[in-house]
Formats: structure tokens, C-alpha cells, sequence
């Protein structure tokens, strides 16, 4: 029996490269514009990295981790998000000592092992940014600017940006009692998971997808009105500065994201063309404790993560066509016969060094049959190889868009192929 890839995993090739490599080339050129650095981290870690940082009772390191003994038994994870291994990568490296901020970017695979449906899956491929040093709103502005242009750039329309405060360490815990009190008359209508959640992460609560918990925390009191001064005018400045850069938001005081890090402002993009589910192309926000937790200084930082893969369904649904330009000429050798190989081979190596995008019939068949087959594959150009060609260095080149042809001696003129190109 064939055996498949495992659930929840796919295969890359073809046209799925050309939107991947739409997005990757279109962001980073943004990430050098705002002075973001690469950095490549393991795809697995320290299972305590995650626990730690992507905290117990969220669902990632609950139910959705792979997690493995390696052989002398340590507990190593497959990266379900990029924040909590940069953050180790920041402390490991005291990156911090030679500059702040530290502005990173990340373009890499996460596993999280969830049920696949269109637009989540349990191997996916996110970009994202992680600025650490930086209290200012300026860098919270900054931040949510280039997630914004991302998508932009990628020439997305009717995207719309959430954000929200979940407050401090300070301001936090009391708005946490405040919801619990609220919600304690309600516990038995809430769903097995959100009375767990009450004792464990009251906030996941406003994460449940159920209407009759939808309804309960619809009427609750929201962390946006809770938030202690310092939060509140950070805030302000925030959605001040976003004004002045004319980025359109919709404040959404239900929002609270996956992650228990999270500090001050939060924020999601979504688009509402996709199922309401799966409909967040990327989100992220502040974590000022998360260096200081994981035994580093105390460093404020802030970043987001895009989901490539449901971008892509994204720009599909919608037919937003890549927009990599396919090199405009390319020429196909077609050989008449096996002993003019060589001579092939000589002429392909004149052309890629020519950098001219080329390749070679691999096999003798009917020059009409190779014709039709370079069409297909997109070529602009065949140059047919033979005894004159061999002979006397003259080439002819078919343009098979027009069947025009053009002759000439690549060994004596070697730049006329440009010209016939053009
Ligand atoms: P998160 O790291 O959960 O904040 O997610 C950031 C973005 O990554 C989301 O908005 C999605 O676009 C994408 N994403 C998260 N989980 C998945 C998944 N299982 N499959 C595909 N994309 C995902």
C-alpha cells in the first residue's frame, strides 16, 4: 500500500511555491525596510520552553504539542509558535548586550497537532517579527504598521485589524476576578471546557466558539474598561500613533489571543471573507515579562506571526494572483538525434552561463511533440539542434509565440542572443 503523508501535512510544489515565495519575497523586503534581522531557530526545543512560555492551561501545550523523549529521555517539542524560541535565542545569546532593540524576523514550519480543515493544519508555515527592548508605543505601532503592510502589499483589500489591552501583572489579576465574579452564576450553563477554564485561564473563556458561552461573555464585564492608568494611556498612544499612519482598526474588547504571555496591547488580522473559524491570517502583541520569566533581564518586547498557509486560501478565494514575474524568455534545446548530445550540452552551458533560463530535450522525440511540450511548459523559445548546427555553429531560434525564427553563431556572436530574445 502507498503510503501518504501524515494527516494534517502537505506536499509544496508547483504553483503552491510561486505563493509562498510571493509572500516570503514581498515581506521581507518590508522586514529590511524596518530594519528587521533573520534568525533561524531549532525546529524543536526544550518541552520546558513551550510549557514555560506559552503557558500550562492554554490549549498549544495542553492538547497540541509534539512532544517526544529523545534517546537519553529529554523532552523535546516541535516549535508550535516563534516567540517563546527567540526569546530563549535572546537570552541564550545576551543579544540584548549589543543592541536594543533587537529586531528579528522569522520565516519557519510549526507543528501543532490539531484537526486539519482547510486553513489549519498540524505542520503550517508562519512569518513573523519579534522587537525586544522597546516600552514605547512607537514600537507597538510600528509593529502592528508592518503586519498591516504585509498584507498590503500582497494586495488584500478588506482585511480588518482588531486590537485590544489585556493589561499588565498589575491590572490583570483584578479584572480576572471581576469576570470570575460575573461569570460564577453561569458556570452551569458553560461548556465542560470553559468551567474548566474558569478555574485554570478565565480569559480562554473568551476564546470558546460556542454560542451559549458566546452569549454569557457577550454581557460580561470586557478588560479594556479594567485596565490600570499606565495600561490605559499606553494604549491610547497606541491608537493615537496607528491614526496618524492612517491604518484602519476596530477595537475589540473580546479579544484575548492563545497565548498566556501576552502583555498591554494584543491584535489580530482577520479577514471576513474567510469561514468565521479559521478566519485570523495573523496576530500577535506585547510580552514584556517573557524574557524576564524565562531568567533573562527585564526587556519589554512585541511581535506577531502571519500564517502563510491560510494566506495562500486567502489569496486563491479571493483571486489574488501572485505576482512573481515568470522570466519572459526561456529557451527548450530540442536535439534531432542522440549523437548531437554533446554539442547539446555545450550550448546549454553557453546559455546558462549566458544566465538565460533553459533546458534540453532529455529524449529523441517528433520536433512537433517537443514543440507542443515546450509551449506547455512556458517556454518562449526552442532552438533546434542538428547536423548543420553542429557543422557550422549556427543556431536557429524558434519564438513560439509567433514561430518567428532567428539564426545565429553563438560561438562568433555570442551576445546576438539577447537581441533575439528581446
Ligand atoms: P498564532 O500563532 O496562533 O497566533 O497564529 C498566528 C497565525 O498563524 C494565525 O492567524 C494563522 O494564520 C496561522 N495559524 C495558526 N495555527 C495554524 C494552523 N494550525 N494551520 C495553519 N495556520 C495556522
Amino acid at each position: 500500500m502507498a503510503i501518504n503523508s501524515p494527516r494534517g501535512t502537505s506536499d509544496i510544489f508547483g504553483d503552491e511555491i510561486f505563493y509562498r515565495d510571493c509572500i516570503v519575497d514581498s515581506a521581507k523586503k518590508l522586514f529590511e525596510l524596518f530594519n528587521y534581522t533573520r534568525i533561524i531557530t531549532p525546529a524543536f526545543e526544550h518541552t520546558e520552553i513551550f510549557n514555560r512560555g506559552i503557558g500550562k492551561s492554554t490549549d498549544i501545550v495542553k492538547k497540541e504539542m509534539y512532544t517526544f523523549p529523545d534517546r537519553k529521555g529529554r523532552s523535546l517539542t516541535l516549535r508550535p509558535e516563534g516567540t517563546a524560541p527567540v526569546v530563549r535565542a535572546i537570552i541564550e545569546h545576551k543579544l540584548y548586550s549589543s543592541k536594543i532593540p533587537i529586531k528579528l524576523f522569522y520565516i519557519e514550519n510549526m507543528f501543532r497537532y490539531e484537526r486539519p480543515q482547510k486553513g489549519r493544519m498540524r505542520e503550517f508555515w508562519q512569518l513573523g517579527v519579534e522587537a525586544a527592548g522597546v516600552d514605547n508605543p512607537l514600537i507597538d505601532a510600528e509593529v502592528i504598521w508592518l503586519l498591516a503592510l504585509i498584507f498590503e502589499e500582497l494586495g488584500f483589500k478588506n482585511l480588518k485589524l482588531l486590537i485590544n489591552s489585556v493589561g499588565c501583572e498589575n491590572c490583570r489579576p483584578q479584572y480576572i476576578g471581576v469576570f470570575k465574579d460575573y461569570l460564577k452564576p453561569y458556570l452551569e450553563s458553560l461548556c465542560p471546557d470553559c468551567r474548566e477554564r474558569y478555574n485554570t485561564n478565565p480569559l480562554r473563556i473568551f476564546d470558546c466558539k460556542i454560542p451559549s458561552c458566546i452569549k454569557i461573555i457577550n454581557n460580561s464585564p470586557k478588560i479594556y474598561s479594567h485596565i490600570c492608568g499606565r495600561c490605559s494611556s499606553h494604549f491610547k498612544k497606541v491608537i493615537e500613533l496607528l491614526k496618524i499612519l492612517n491604518i484602519p482598526f476596530v477595537i475589540k474588547e473580546e479579544l484575548v489571543r492563545g497565548f498566556d504571555y501576552y502583555t498591554r496591547t494584543i491584535f489580530e488580522i482577520i479577514s471576513e471573507d474567510l469561514d468565521s473559524v479559521q478566519n485570523a491570517l495573523g496576530g500577535g502583541g506585547r510580552y514584556d515579562k517573557l524574557i524576564e520569566q524565562f531568567g533573562g533581564p527585564s526587556i519589554p518586547s512585541i511581535g506577531f506571526a502571519v500564517g502563510i498557509d491560510r494566506t495562500i486560501v486567502l489569496m486563491k478565494q479571493l483571486g489574488i494572483s501572485w505576482q512573481i514575474k515568470k522570466e519572459p524568455h526561456n529557451v527548450f534545446i530540442i536535439l534531432l538525434e542522440e549523437r548531437f548530445e554533446n554539442y547539446g550540452l555545450e550550448f546549454l552551458n553557453y546559455l546558462r552561463r549566458s544566465s538565460i533560463k533553459c533546458d534540453i530535450s532529455f529524449e529523441i522525440k517528433k520536433i512537433s511533440t517537443q514543440i507542443k511540450w515546450a509551449e506547455k511548459n512556458g517556454f518562449s523559445h526552442a532552438a533546434i539542434i542538428g547536423e548543420d548546427e553542429l557543422k557550422s555553429d549556427n543556431i536557429t531560434v524558434k519564438n513560439l509565440a509567433d514561430f518567428k525564427q532567428s539564426q545565429f553563431n553563438w560561438k562568433k556572436e555570442p551576445q546576438k542572443i539577447y537581441e533575439i530574445l528581446k
